[in-house]
């Protein structure tokens, strides 16, 4: 398949270990990495060697992959041609405990992706990380790194402390709309609280499954909250989220709506509508049966050709051979997910910024 032109909306470069970043922390916390003897912060949501976090392929004799511009051009940009690649890293930030230690290590993140990845690779973009744990830390970091148009939207996990359509989170929303960056919520837990609604699971199969509970508790809150009627030009990215589930998902959602809807006046158009304006979601994994009348079944019942973003998921091991857009996406929406919804999600891409 050739995605010439493309803009690939979720891949990952990963932190080699901490010791990459130390360049990027302020002496301080430069100092505390030997005297507290820190040795990572990685998300336990990606745990090494997990088969699904890398293709067979792309991993070294450790099993990490990803983790140089140089890994990333060869088995990525290069093989399928995307023009953009926006890199959502996924070190542990959002789960430390301490906001301050939080804030400085999401600092010497953006910094270290700015200088061993931006810098060294005209076709890569940043998603800001910031320290959500404390919205004020997290717009201080939005506001540091505005200026530098590479940085082309924010980044959470789908599982933190608090629902994300609380107002505890709207500075960060405020803060997005004003510089025309988009909330990516990744999949991925700060391990704040079970991830499933029933307790915690076992095995990482349960723990990569449940995430999609998590992905439809988000869009209930953030729609319920009223924050697309607060922060009518912000979009909300869903990565890695699979997308199957949203049909359902949103009938159940919109009939619940109808008959509620008198405790949440402010929201004052179906929840379906209000997703279509703006809400996206990466097209991998694509969570669909491989069968192409199927997947077009599907496509069909999403209801809207805005919806989809092309997505590798680079270096997670979401399709086989070179298949990254499934069988059943006619040939006038595969364009549309692969350049025209990207650059309309994006403000910063088409540079209306
Ligand atoms: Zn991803």
């Amino acid at each position: 398949m050739n995605a010439a032109g493309a803009i690939d909306c979720d891949v990952h470069p990963n932190v080699p270990n901490i010791q990459a970043l130390v360049p990027y922390l302020d002496p301080y916390w430069q100092e505390m990495v030997d005297v507290r003897g820190m040795e990572t912060f990685e998300n336990r949501s990606f745990p090494l060697r997990a088969p699904i976090n890398a293709r067979p392929e792309w991993q070294d004799e450790k099993g990490r992959a990803a983790e140089s511009v140089d890994r990333m051009r060869t088995e990525l940009l290069d093989r399928w041609g995307a023009s953009i690649a926006i890199c959502n890293c996924l070190y542990g930030i959002q789960m430390i405990n301490d906001e301050n230690m939080a804030a400085a290590f999401a600092r010497a993140v953006n910094d270290w992706l700015a200088a061993e990845w931006l810098a060294k690779e005209p076709r890569l973009r940043g998603s800001i990380v910031v320290p959500v744990q404390n919205p004020e830390l997290a717009v201080d970091e939005i506001e540091r790194l505005a200026g530098d148009k590479r940085f082309v939207q924010v980044l959470v996990l789908v599982m933190g402390e608090l629902p994300l359509g609380k107002s505890f989170h709207w500075p960060i929303y405020r803060a997005a709309e004003r510089h025309g960056l988009p909330i990516c919520v990744h999949l991925g837990s700060a391990y704040r609280h079970p991830v499933t609604a029933s307790g915690w699971p076992t095995y990482h199969v349960e723990d990569y499954v449940a995430q999609g509970q998590a992905f439809q508790a988000q869009i209930a809150s953030l729609i319920s909250h009223g924050v697309f009627q607060k922060f009518p030009k912000l979009k909300v990215v869903l990565a890695e989220s699979g997308v199957t589930w949203l049909p359902t998902f949103l009938w159940r959602f919109t009939k619940g709506w109808r008959g509620l809807r008198i405790e949440v006046p402010w929201v004052d158009r179906s929840p379906i509508e209000i997703l279509r304006e703006s809400i996206r979601l990466t097209l991998q994994p694509f969570d669909a049966p491989a069968d192409p009348a199927q997947v077009a079944r599907v496509l069909d019942h999403l209801g809207s050709d805005d919806l989809l973003l092309y997505s590798s998921d680079y270096p997670h091991w979401q399709f086989e051979g070179d298949d990254l857009i499934p069988s059943g996406f006619p040939e006038s929406l595969q364009r549309k997910i692969m350049i025209d919804n990207p650059l309309a999600t994006y403000p910063r891409l088409g540079g209306s910024t």
